[in-house]
């Protein structure tokens, strides 16, 4: 297994409560410092409060988080204490920097902590690591600075200046309302942004999800949920649309030295652009089992990999949320089960993650 967020946790769950042994039957990889995926690394100002919802993992519900404290902190604190409650040994740092065939049907997993063969594998890898940043002419000529959400630390940084946020995203939103209240926003987004008013219903979530889904079944790349869903017209956003924050540009056509210009002539000066343009799935380690279609996504079958079924791809495109995540955790589970039982002369007891450690 690599990865040990939400989708991960839940999967070395599932294996666990199967019989398998953390550590012997089968090993969680991650390349981050500390418990809690990527939730730890989340800016400080998007409290346990703002974020949507975080769905409990299997097991173990995460009771009295405090909604004003960092989702960082809460949701870290509570993985490390999940890790603990149910022995997952996580074994961390530990970079995997890439996947190819192997010997004997095996894959081998190469990482900065030795080499392991497996005939499973469970990615749950995430998004973070691959901030997408699109390209506009003049961005190498801009004098200011420009960052990705991936990088914001809140609004401090920011008192006084020009920033352009660009993206119409969630965090484009929440950004955008934090910084209003220090700087000088202008918003630019693709296409106008949908806002939507009614409130969340399990069935609109499915429908948002299949959609989703009939992409990833195509092998094109997954879109993003808010394309899906729109946006979420909170308490807080019908505020900010009524001081005029949330007001939206189109998309500007290049960037100069001093901020953004439009076709038409318009020109606004800028200290600071903001890309809260998203995150892309972070599978470069899988590079060398050549999975990818040519739409430029990995064609799958629920969490299964249909070119390579030892390959679960668990909190990619529809399971890309922590409910999500949950059940592709017990789904991949099932299924790797069912693959490894089907394995003729399979020692007992079976490995599924590490059959073999070489370095
Ligand atoms: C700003 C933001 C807010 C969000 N808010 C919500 C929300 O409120 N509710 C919700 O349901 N969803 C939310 N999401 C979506 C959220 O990311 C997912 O729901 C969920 O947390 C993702 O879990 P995951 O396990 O798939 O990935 P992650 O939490 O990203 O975990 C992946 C893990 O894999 C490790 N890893 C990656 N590459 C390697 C490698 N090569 N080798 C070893 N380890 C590696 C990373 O260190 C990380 O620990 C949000 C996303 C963002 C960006």
């Amino acid at each position: 297994m690599v990865g040990a967020g939400q989708a991960g946790l839940s999967a070395a769950y599932f294996l666990a409560r199967d019989g398998l042994r953390p550590g012997t039957d089968f090993v969680v990889l991650d390349h981050s410092p500390a418990p809690g995926g990527a939730w730890q690394f989340r800016w400080p100002s998007l409290t346990y409060g703002k974020a949507h919802r975080v769905h409990d993992l299997p097991g173990l519900p995460l009771e009295d988080g405090d909604p004003g404290r960092p989702s960082a902190e809460v949701v870290g604190a509570y993985f490390a204490r999940y890790e603990e409650t149910f022995g997952l040994r996580v074994r961390r740092p530990v970079d995997v920097t890439a996947v190819r065939e192997g010997e004997g049907g095996r894959l081998r997993v190469e990482s900065d902590a030795g080499v392991w063969a497996t005939r499973a594998l469970l990615n749950a890898t995430g998004t973070w690591d691959r901030p997408f940043l699109p390209y506009y002419p003049g961005q190498e000529t801009f004098q200011g600075r420009q960052l990705h959400t991936a990088g914001y630390r809140g609004a401090a940084g920011f008192a006084g200046q020009r920033v352009v946020v660009v993206g119409g995203g969630t965090s484009a939103v929440q950004l955008l309302i934090e910084l209003a209240e220090v700087a000088r926003t202008t918003w630019v987004t693709r296409r106008p942004p949908v806002f939507q008013d009614r409130p969340f219903s399990e069935d609109w979530g499915r429908s948002a999800v299949a959609q989703v889904d009939r992409r990833v079944r195509e092998g094109l790349p997954p879109q993003s949920v808010v394309s899906v869903t729109g946006l979420a017209a909170t308490e807080a956003v019908r505020e900010a649309q009524a001081r005029g924050i949330l007001r939206r540009q189109p998309m500007f056509e290049r960037i100069t030295p001093h901020g953004v210009a439009w076709a038409d002539g318009r020109e606004v000066e800028a200290d600071v652009i903001l890309w809260a343009t998203g995150f892309r799935a972070a599978l470069d380690h899988l590079a060398p089992l050549r999975l990818r279609e040519p739409g430029g996504g990995v064609r799958m079958d629920g969490t299964r990999v249909v070119r390579d079924p030892r390959i679960h791809l668990l909190g990619y495109g529809p399971s890309a949320s922590t409910i999500g995540a949950n059940r592709a955790g017990r789904t991949a589970v099932r299924d790797v089960r069912r693959l490894l039982a089907g394995v003729r002369d399979a020692p007992p007891p079976e490995p599924v993650a590490v059959a073999a450690q070489a370095g």
